[in-house]
């Protein structure tokens, strides 16, 4: 078995509690604008580029002409020369690599001074669940020998709850309240996120539900209000909720993966905005994750 991994590295409690192993899985279901991580949204990854590497010599079949890659003549090529041993670089790759699930499970117990704090290893995306197999298989075996995992996830896999027991902290986003919007803006139904989302806080002991906040998208008093009665609903008393600011970080890998990146000024949200949702959520005795 397998696993497919576009990015990984340590961090300190932005993923889940303490120091942190994260691994990016490629493949995302849904298509969000906003998104800050676009390499890993194509379950087979994408042909990456990078500006200070990329040289004309690097595509065999004459693709790149002074630094940019036709991506016309890239979308035709079968062999795909570029990525053979041969020609492996930094200015074109493919975004994700396979490792076995061995493999990873190795190089996170050898990990394991590194988990001080109460960290441990993180799964996010893309979508950690498109590859649920495999990482159902991974999370089991941590759970084995006491490893903290933490899961990021778009909540809309129908398997979400099966992978419960073995998820120490399951972060889970929830983009919109409203089902038509979700839709449109994430190209997923809402209705198994909805599902999901009361059965964690009726099963799960330790969820933390994060909204990104987008201008335009999901910013306005209504939507705030109706994101509140939502979560009203849902009950359970080791949910957390935390408000995302948009941001454009991600704004650059769109060009790097040959995509155009269709957020502007007006997705950009104030903190006025933040505070005053946060002040919200909490007036409505429901826990928010920072103060
Ligand atoms: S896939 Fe690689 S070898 Fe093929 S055209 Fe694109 S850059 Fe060139």
């Amino acid at each position: 078995m397998t696993l497919k991994i576009f990015q990984k590295g340590f961090n300190y409690s932005q993923d889940g509690q303490g120091n942190r192993l994260v691994y990016h899985l490629q493949g995302c279901n849904m298509s969000c604008m906003w998104c800050a991580n676009p390499e890993g949204m194509k379950m087979d990854g994408v042909i990456y580029t990078d500006k200070d590497w990329i040289e004309d010599a690097l595509c065999p079949k004459g693709a790149v002409k002074e630094g940019e890659l036709d991506r016309m003549i890239c979308g035709r090529c079968t062999d795909r020369e570029c990525l053979s041993v041969k020609h492996r670089s930094k200015g074109i790759r493919l975004s994700c690599e396979e490792r076995t699930v061995d493999e990873v499970y190795e190089e996170i117990v050898r990990s394991r001074p590194m988990f001080y704090d109460g960290g441990g290893v993180t799964f996010t995306g893309g979508e950690a669940t498109m590859q649920f197999e495999p990482l159902k298989s991974l999370l089991i075996r941590l759970k084995e020998v006491g490893i903290h995992t933490a899961v990021e996830t778009n909540g809309s896999h129908p398997g979400l709850p099966k992978l419960f027991p073995y998820i120490d902290q399951l972060i889970m986003d929830c983009k919109h309240w409203d089902g038509e919007k979700h839709k449109k803006y994430t190209g997923v139904s809402i209705e198994t996120v909805l599902c999901n989302l009361k059965a964690a806080a009726r099963d799960h002991g330790r969820v933390d539900i994060r909204i990104p906040l987008i201008g335009g998208v999901n910013d306005s008093e209504e939507d705030m209000e109706k994101f509140v009665s939502l979560f009203q609903t849902l009950g359970g008393s080791g949910v957390t909720f935390e408000i995302l600011k948009y941001h454009e970080f991600g704004k650059n890998k769109w060009k790097q993966c040959g995509w155009t990146y269709k957020m502007d000024e007006s997705a950009h949200v104030t903190l006025e905005q933040i505070r005053h949702f946060k002040e919200l959520i909490q007036s409505c005795g429901l826990n928010y994750k920072k103060s």
